[in-house]
């Protein structure tokens, strides 16, 4: 345990970010207190993280049992405390609720803003020279911290929010008085929780995911159509013909199918079936009437080969089937 050392002003001009702090004194980050100020309902509020610590918004917004958090505007500080804004901090820090972070308040000797421009204290030590309203877990985890289960260390690695879940507590029944009676005969408010999948965000989480430098790969499962049916000359009745009964057929059967009877150039065609992603792709060309073949390309490996036209209708049902797409 390092000894509580003499409180002690020190003269930090222009040191108003942990970095800039970090340089001009030569401590690490996780000496330095970090206070920053949220809106809680339109409530000012202090929250002091180490300064090597990030605040986690959704463990204080749940401490804090609000319904709106947002960081204070510099002006709004400013105003209600008179302060310097990069040299604020909890020593001698009044007219604010200070959360402070369990882990902060064990920082030894720490370094904090002097709440005077151009000054921060050194020395700073939790219970002797501040005290806060609440102490608890407002920081996010990051990489390297213990794991609360086990005796691991944690990992970082970037996801996708796809859905949602809230606990609301009794937050909207008392307000709207919802309440039940219990099994003892007494009334009381409905424990309320939430969730919500986002449809919209899943989609561009899937194309996130599935896709290439040419474009979408839609998973069979998500795919708007699953197949294209596109002739190389729109020019070429007899590509045309054998084109739409193509489709037809493929309709007739419950495929979902689309025909690009666009009068475009075969490239661009292509190139378009590619960037939409319709898993599987089928051309007529001029092999098709000279050797009765279509070709059919799979978007998402690339693989083409050729079927005979008899064959095309069975074949994509064996396609749809298989887990290829
Ligand atoms: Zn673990």
């Amino acid at each position: 345990v390092e000894e509580e050392k003499e409180l002690e002003e020190v003269y930090t001009p222009a040191a108003k970010t942990i970095e800039k702090l970090v340089d001009f004194l030569g401590v690490p980050a996780s000496k330095c207190l970090k206070t920053m100020f949220y809106l809680a309902d339109g409530k000012l509020i202090a929250v002091v993280v180490r300064g090597d610590r990030e605040v986690n918004t959704i463990k204080l917004k749940n401490k804090l049992a609000c319904l709106d958090l947002e960081l204070a505007d510099q002006e709004t500080v400013q105003e209600k405390l008179g302060l310097a804004v990069g040299y604020v901090g909890p020593v001698g820090l009044e007219g604010v609720p200070i959360y402070l972070d369990e882990e902060a308040s064990l920082v030894a000797n720490g370094v904090a803003g002097a709440n005077k421009e151009d000054y921060h204290l050194i020395n700073v030590n939790y219970g002797r020279d501040f005290t806060a309203t609440v102490i608890g877990d407002f920081r996010l985890l990051g990489a390297g911290d213990p794991c609360p289960k086990c005796r691991g260390q944690l990992a970082s690695a970037r996801g996708i929010e796809v859905g949602q879940i809230f606990k609301l507590g009794t937050k909207y029944s008392e307000a709207m008085d919802a309440t039940f009676i219990d099994e003892h005969g007494e009334k009381r408010y409905i424990v309320m929780g939430c969730y919500g999948i986002g449809i919209t965000r899943t989609l561009a989480a899937t194309v996130e995911q599935n896709h290439d430098s040419k474009g979408i790969i839609w998973p069979l499962s998500l795919a708007p159509y699953h197949v294209v049916v596109v002739p190389v000359s729109n020019r070429d009745e007899r590509q045309m013909e054998i084109a739409e009964s193509i489709y037809q057929e493929l309709l007739d059967e419950g495929v979902e199918v689309v025909f690009d009877d666009r009068d475009e150039r075969a490239g661009v065609k292509f190139n378009d079936a590619e960037l939409i992603g319709f898993p599987i792709r089928i051309t007529v060309g001029k092999k098709t009437l000279q050797q009765g073949t279509v070709d059919i390309n799979l978007r998402r490996e690339g693989e083409e080969f050729s079927v005979q036209l008899d064959q095309v209708s069975k074949k994509v049902r064996s396609l749809l089937q298989s887990n290829k797409l």
